[in-house]
């Protein structure tokens, strides 16, 4: 069995966004070791975390945080660093999720 090779004509140029709104479909959750999780009751609302989280996944409706897009975050944890009353924690992943 003969397997066919891409020539390095047809590879992609590295580095460009060859179709539009692919971070949608690209799941980089499971990227994650650790997820932030908030805790609900003493969240001011304060938007900071969104400010900050670099791949946009605080969800927000009405002016209040809903959520967090597991789906897409990376687990960075730049939210807990930088949210001001401390109510997010990185929980480490659990192997059954
Ligand atoms: S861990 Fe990182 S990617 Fe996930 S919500 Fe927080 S700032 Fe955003
Ligand atoms: S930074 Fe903290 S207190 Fe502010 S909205 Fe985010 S989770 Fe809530």
């Amino acid at each position: 069995m003969t397997v066919e090779r891409k020539k390095w004509r047809d590879l992609p140029i590295g580095g460009v966004i060859i179709t539009g709104g692919n971070a949608q479909v690209y799941l980089t959750g499971n990227w994650r070791t650790k997820k932030p999780v908030i805790d609900m009751k003493r969240c001011t609302n304060c938007m900071i975390c969104w400010v900050y989280c670099p791949e946009g996944v605080i969800l927000v409706k009405d002016g209040k945080i809903t959520g967090i897009d597991l789906e897409h975050c990376k687990g960075c944890g730049i939210c807990a660093v930088e949210c001001p009353t401390k109510v997010i924690e990185m929980v480490k992943e659990s192997k059954d999720e």
